[in-house]
């Protein structure tokens, strides 16, 4: 995607306000060093983590970007690849300079406190002006924690970068926005929302490969892993798209009733070659895990077509799915809150109208 259609979709819901002293500080030529703590899985960079390092892009046009990683043996020196050759092509430029690669077995899960002294033992070495990671349970998991180490207040959460210290955030469940300036220590430190910075196309230019270097781990003391320990993972095994990334979301509400209903949903969002989605009341009553959860206090999402299902439109759910690109929503109730943000809106009794679109949409190859 081209700068310009990314900063279109940055400010289409929000003018930052700007002051003439912002509008000063912009114009000093400032140095802007950035580490992005990135997440890896089976050798590759998650894609929240590469949207990261082109949200860092948007920093300053003078920005030099390092990606630490962390982890062990084979698949962290792929991921450390992949990620030198992760060149999002928001503009002309070549912000990512440097991977930093954490190889030692007490980085084998993502847990705060090893990571969060990473952090420290790195930004001692690189002076980072800003430290950023994305809003997902990696991010959210580590970057507090490094910040009390650092001394510094994060900001989370941000959904766009104004200048290299004035960022724009949602609150109250994303029916306000709010402006934040930083006028704290270095270095700033942020999560950002991966919806609201796009991963653009990878460039293919095989000259912007960044240079890979291992971190110095010799004065990492034993107790920098200290209490907590990895017990396990329990995941859900399924041939559907990631909910966070999927470019279609079914999501079900309360409305279905049961779990043995809610297949409907699974069945549809099978055809469609969608992700599933689910309310919190439809999670509370044990319909589906709470790993498909949308909202507040679920997963963001923003794809390109979302369809709500007996979904009343809560607040709380709104947060979550609002900025898909088309929302379609069946509900039997004309005045259900879903129906303000809806581009198409059915009034319809689902038991009805899910059997009837199952049946006419043709069996997936
Ligand atoms: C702190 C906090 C955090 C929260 N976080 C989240 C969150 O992350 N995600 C979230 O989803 N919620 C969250 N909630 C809960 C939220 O407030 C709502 O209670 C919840 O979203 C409602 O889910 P629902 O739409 O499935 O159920 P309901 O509100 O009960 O709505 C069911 C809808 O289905 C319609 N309906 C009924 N039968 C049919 C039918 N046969 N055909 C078609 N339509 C039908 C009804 O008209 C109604 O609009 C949170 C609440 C709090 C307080």
């Amino acid at each position: 995607m081209a700068t310009s259609a990314i900063h279109r979709a940055f400010t289409k819901r929000t003018v930052p306000f700007l002051t003439s002293q912002s509008l000063f500080l912009s114009s000093i030529s400032r140095s802007v060093s950035t580490l992005v703590l990135a997440e890896h899985e089976g050798g590759s960079i998650k894609a929240p983590s590469v949207s990261a390092v082109a949200a860092a892009s948007f920093l300053s046009k003078d920005n030099s970007i390092s990606v630490l990683l962390a982890g062990s043996g084979p698949s962290l020196q792929e991921a450390a690849v992949h990620a030198a050759s992760c060149h999002p092509s928001v503009s002309q430029m070549l912000f990512l300079t440097q991977v930093l690669v954490a190889d030692s077995d007490k980085f084998s899960h993502p847990l705060a406190e090893p990571w969060a002294k990473l952090v420290h033992l790195v930004q001692q070495k690189g002076g980072y002006s800003h430290i950023m990671a994305p809003s997902g349970s990696f991010g959210k998991n580590i970057l507090p924690r490094a910040a009390a180490l650092l001394d510094v207040s994060p900001i989370t959460d941000i959904i766009e970068i104004s200048e290299s210290n004035l960022f724009v955030r949602p609150i109250y469940a994303g029916n306000a926005l709010c402006t934040v300036r930083y006028a704290g220590a270095n270095p700033c430190m942020l999560t950002i929302r991966s919806t609201s910075f796009p991963v653009p196309p990878i460039s293919a230019d095989s000259k912007s490969e960044a240079s890979i270097s291992q971190v110095d781990l010799s004065t990492f003391g034993e107790d920098a892993v200290g209490k907590s320990r990895y017990v396990k993972l329990t995941s859900q095994e399924t041939e559907r798209p990631d909910l966070g990334n999927a470019r279609v979301v079914v999501t079900g509400g309360r409305a279905l009733k049961s779990a043995e209903n809610f297949k409907m949903i699974e069945k549809l969002a099978e055809k469609l070659g969608a992700a599933v989605g689910a309310t919190r009341a439809a999670v509370d009553a044990g319909f589906v895990p709470n790993d498909l959860q949308v909202g507040q206090t679920g997963k963001i999402v923003a794809p390109e077509l979302y369809m709500a299902f007996g979904v009343s439109g809560a607040i709380q759910h709104l947060a979550g799915m609002r900025d898909s690109k088309v929302i379609v929503a069946v509900n039997k109730d004309a005045d259900a809150p879903i129906f303000q943000v809806a581009d198409y809106g059915l009034v319809g009794d689902l038991f009805e109208v899910i059997p009837e679109l199952l049946e006419k949409m043709p069996e997936k190859k």
